[in-house]
């Protein structure tokens, strides 16, 4: 089976994604094993992010990589956090403060001007300098909650309803979160592509 690095350390995504490209053929290994360093995520959009990820995981292995983006765009705030979700309210990665900080901007927006979505970019290089990568798009639909609701997921979850399913992103179970999300959405696209390649 030809490897595939995923230029990812987030060990729930490289199992999700491991588990729906070995179908197509591949094994998806984490850039971890390769003790590849981080990449700076300096790109403008997320095209450029999962492609500078995806580069510099197949500079350091001399294998195909897989590299992801994503975030939530919020209208009434024109499209922000965007690509800058993660830190958000600064700290990388501090869901907390991060939903504190959305929710406080969006204090007094009425329900209906609360629209948002989710949005995921997959890209996948053969070596370094491909010139043709495949890149793979997802987007989920939803509007921000007045306060955060539910457990489960992770980010902005807690604070993202999800209109067909009548509850946050928080409160669904893994499975469906995975069907409609779109992170599931974007690399099920991408397997097609990676089935394509073969044929
Ligand atoms: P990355 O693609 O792992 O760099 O994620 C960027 C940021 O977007 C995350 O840190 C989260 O804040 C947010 N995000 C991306 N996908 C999701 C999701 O499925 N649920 C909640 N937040 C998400």
């Amino acid at each position: 089976m030809a490897r595939i690095i995923f230029a990812s350390n987030n060990t729930g995504k490289v199992g999700e994604v491991a588990e729906l490209v070995r179908p197509a053929g591949h094994d998806v290994i984490p850039q971890s094993e390769y003790l590849v360093p981080e990449a700076e995520e300096t790109g403008r959009t997320f095209v450029e992010n999962a492609l500078i990820k995806a580069r510099n995981a197949c500079e350091h292995t001399r294998l195909a990589a897989i590299g992801d983006d994503s975030g939530l765009e919020v209208d009434a705030l024109d499209g922000e956090p965007g690509i800058h979700s993660a830190r958000y309210a600064g700290e990388h990665g501090d869901d907390e403060a991060n939903n504190s900080l959305l929710l406080a901007e969006l204090a007094g927006i009425p329900a209906q001007e609360r629209t948002a979505r989710f949005r995921c970019v997959m890209v996948y290089l053969r070596h370094a300098d491909d010139p043709a990568p495949l890149i793979c798009q997802g987007v989920w639909q939803g509007h921000i909650l007045e306060a955060p609701r539910g457990a489960g997921g992770f980010g902005y979850d807690p604070v993202f309803w999800v209109p067909g399913e009548g509850c946050s992103a928080a409160e669904l179970p893994a499975a469906t979160k995975n069907e409609l999300s779109h992170r599931g959405q974007a690399l099920r696209a991408l397997v097609e592509a990676l089935r394509g390649e073969r044929d």
